[in-house]
């Protein structure tokens, strides 16, 4: 399924999403990170790098259902004022160690609002460089690239921003080693190419995508390590 076909479903079931249940619950579960909050794909701006490795646009999380729930999670935060959401969001994230946003899709102006809002340590992935220099600073902001996007690095304002290169078997591995002064984490989309990652450069990989670590609540470690995502950046 390509990342135009995930539009299209998004576009079909819009009607469908403003029946929003009772029960309804804005987190969903991700084995990788636990608990997080999922948007839709209509929020994003891919690179062709990211369009070609979306794993939202495979798998369960292109089910009808998955699909109905991120736009419905979209349509809450547009119409829910900051403060409220914000309430909502910790409730349901009362027995987690971090609050874990864009499991799929990326920000948009009021989830940066409801993330300022927020007193709780938060892990926030984005590939738009305007709205992640607005996140607060005590917030985990790291910038998604890659080898197309890797001029995003200049669109931030604050050095504390992490970035994370994501290396797949198309990726060049001269670009990777030309920038790897500007990259602090790296994604790799297979386990095995860890073999075109210099061996002097392997400490910067997300060590779950590099199949180090078993992939269950891989998040959970980084953040009880303070490594990864967690690790402090020194700028
Ligand atoms: S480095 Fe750690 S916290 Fe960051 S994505 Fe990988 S497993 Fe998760």
């Amino acid at each position: 399924m390509s990342y135009s076909n995930r539009i299209k479903k998004e576009q079909s079931y819009q009607n469908c999403a403003a029946n929003v249940p009772q029960n309804f619950k804005i987190a969903s579960t991700n084995s990788k990170t636990g608990l997080s909050i999922n948007m839709p794909l209509k929020t994003c701006k891919p690179s062709v790098v990211c369009e070609r490795n979306c794993y939202a646009c495979r798998g369960p999380i292109m089910f009808k259902n998955s699909i109905i729930k991120s736009l419905r999670v979209a349509a809450f935060f547009d119409n829910t004022n900051a403060t409220d959401a914000a309430m909502r969001v910790s409730k349901e994230f009362v027995n987690e160690k971090f609050i874990r946003w864009n499991g799929s899709g990326d920000l948009t102006e009021k989830t940066v609002e409801v993330i300022n809002s927020i007193d709780k340590p938060q892990h926030v992935f984005s590939r738009i460089p305007e709205l992640l220099n607005k996140v607060n600073n005590n917030v985990v902001r790291i910038l998604s690239i890659d080898e197309e996007t890797l001029d995003k690095i200049n669109k931030l304002n604050d050095s504390s921003i992490k970035t994370a290169y994501l290396f797949d078997e198309k990726s060049n591995e001269e670009i990777l080693v030309q920038n790897i002064d500007k990259i602090d984490l790296i994604f790799l989309t297979r386990p095995d190419l860890i073999t075109k990652i210099p061996q002097e450069f392997r400490n910067k990989l997300c060590k779950c995508d590099a199949g180090l670590r078993p992939h269950a609540l891989s998040c959970m470690v980084c953040f009880d390590e303070k490594s990864g995502c967690w690790a402090k950046k020194e700028v």
